[in-house]
């Protein structure tokens, strides 16, 4: 008998893009044609915060999730500026990306600092989808291994299992975001498998892994082929319609 193949997971990051007006349209061609691709891949969507009502109208009751990109390290009080978790829970939002290499350099963000915040989404029910990924110069000074390693630790020791069991984890090298150079599907799979390892020794279930970094339609089926590549957290390509479906047709 065939063996049964697992959804793949397709996730747009909007980062600071966006409009109302281009947001429907995006959205409505998603609720569309998101049917096509069958059951075996599963949409998902983060956008700004002053879109979460649009999107909450939009995709209530479709097939396609809807998250943010943070979430505040605090439950509420004097955090200027912060959203809490437990208020986008209020929109239906069930996922929160934490940890994005953007936030990690122009925020310094710490990893204790992401897993706080993956730990507040949890408690609001919200599955953090934690990014980690090296430099260009950690790479190449063949550090990668021991970069990710130690982002995903300081995520593992403040969770308890249960929360663990719960995680999305992406791994987007940051020489790869927004470049157009992607990681080759095996430069991507031996990070994944490494993380893998990891996730399966602390956690003990299988935590899905998406790759992120350039994901394009001519790259995704390659990429998501791979035995430990889940799916794909899809930032630039996942602003037009057209790319976001033939990355996501890519995974089936
Ligand atoms: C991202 O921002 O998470 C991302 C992967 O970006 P891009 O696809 O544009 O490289």
């Amino acid at each position: 008998m065939a063996k049964k193949q697992r959804a793949k997971l397709v996730v747009g990051n909007w980062k600071m893009n966006g409009s109302i007006a281009e947001n429907d349209t995006l959205l409505n061609g998603l609720v569309q044609r998101a049917a096509t691709l069958e059951s075996r891949v599963l949409l998902g969507v983060c956008v700004p915060y002053p879109y979460l009502a649009q999107v909450q109208m939009q995709l209530t009751g479709t097939p396609i999730a809807y998250g943010v990109q943070d979430v505040s390290a605090y439950t509420h009080g004097a955090y200027t500026g912060d959203v809490s978790a437990r208020m986008v829970a209020e929109f239906g939002v069930t996922l929160a990306i934490v940890g994005h290499s953007e936030r990690r350099t122009l925020h310094t963000e710490s990893s204790k600092l992401v897993a706080a915040k993956a730990q507040r989404a949890l408690e609001a029910n919200i599955i953090p989808i934690v990014c980690v990924g090296e430099t260009l110069d950690e790479r190449r000074a063949g550090q990668t291994n021991t970069v990710i390693h130690a982002q995903l630790t300081a995520v593992l020791d403040t969770l308890d299992k249960d929360h663990v069991a719960r995680l999305i984890v992406a791994y987007e090298p940051v020489w790869a975001i927004g470049t157009g150079q992607s990681a080759t599907a095996q430069q991507a799979q031996q990070v994944h498998a490494v993380l893998r390892k990891q996730l399966t020794t602390r956690g003990g279930i299988r935590v899905p892994l998406l790759y992120g970094g350039s994901v394009k339609p001519d790259n995704a089926e390659e990429l998501f082929s791979q035995v430990d590549i889940d799916g794909g957290l899809i930032g630039g390509a996942s602003l037009s319609e057209i790319d976001f479906l033939a990355i996501s047709a890519g995974s089936l």
